[in-house]
């Protein structure tokens, strides 16, 4: 199976700063997503650390990587999502100016016809199946319980004035439990990553749309979900990975 990727990261129409980073490492299977949170460019400092970490666990542990099961691919992703959590918080207690910072991060390791996928906060990792939109991850954030608890339905979660409170992220605690979940891919498969600053804007069902209208094209896809989400408003940074199989 071929695999085919671009992203597009934007800093959106309201925001001075752009605190989301990514990672698209096409010929090593890895992608990423980081929205960083926390004044004075320290949210810009977090989801950097979160993305270099990532890149430098690929070059050190790539020949042992290679030679793994998807459980190897698993174990690998969460040791590295939890090294990006250590050295962030870390870094906050050696700069008492950083004091707050931390970031999501979606990860997406391709395992041979597998998709391991881990999660930190409230990014996202959507999949485009035949006509379907699927939900691969499940936010860690306030609405979200919510939600899950019946007490908000998901349009009320997207306008509620609370729904940036993320339950959930990397460096604010010395450790971090990342949600892993590993699916099977198919030839046809479009998978998105992305940071908030996509799906407060758009529905899931315009999401689907975009997407499926340049199903073979992650340039067009990416870039067309992040103009659709400036016109909208572009309140946020917007960051797109999309991955055609
Ligand atoms: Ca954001």
């Amino acid at each position: 199976m071929t695999v085919k990727a671009f992203a597009v990261s934007d800093v959106g129409r309201r925001r001075e700063t752009n605190e989301d980073s990514f990672l698209l490492d096409q010929g090593q299977g890895l992608f990423a997503v980081a929205d960083g949170m926390g004044g004075h460019a320290a949210g810009e400092v977090a989801s950097r650390l979160a993305i270099d970490t990532l890149k430098e666990a690929l070059q050190r542990d790539t020949p042992a990587r290679s030679l793994g099961t998807t459980d190897d691919a698993g174990n690998w992703l969460r040791d590295a999502v939890v090294e990006a959590n250590r050295r962030i918080w870390d870094s906050i207690r050696v700069h008492e100016e950083r004091r707050g910072m931390g970031t999501t991060v979606v990860v997406l390791l391709r395992a041979g016809d597998d998709a391991v996928i881990g999660h930190v906060g409230d990014s996202r990792i959507y999949l485009l199946r035949g006509g379907t939109l699927h939900r691969m991850t499940s936010d860690h954030s306030w609405v979200n319980e919510q939600v899950k608890l019946g007490l908000l339905s998901d349009d009320e979660a997207q306008r509620h004035p609370m729904r940036n409170i993320v339950t959930r992220a990397l460096g604010s605690r010395p450790d971090v439990v990342v949600d892993l979940v590993t699916a099977g891919v198919v030839p046809g498969d479009v998978f998105v990553l992305c940071s908030d600053g996509l799906n407060t804007m758009l529905t899931d069902d315009e999401i689907r749309e975009i997407l499926a209208s340049h199903r073979a094209d992650p340039e067009a896809a990416s870039t067309a979900l992040v103009q659709a989400a400036n016109q909208r408003g572009g309140e946020d940074n917007v960051t797109v990975v999309v991955i055609g199989f």
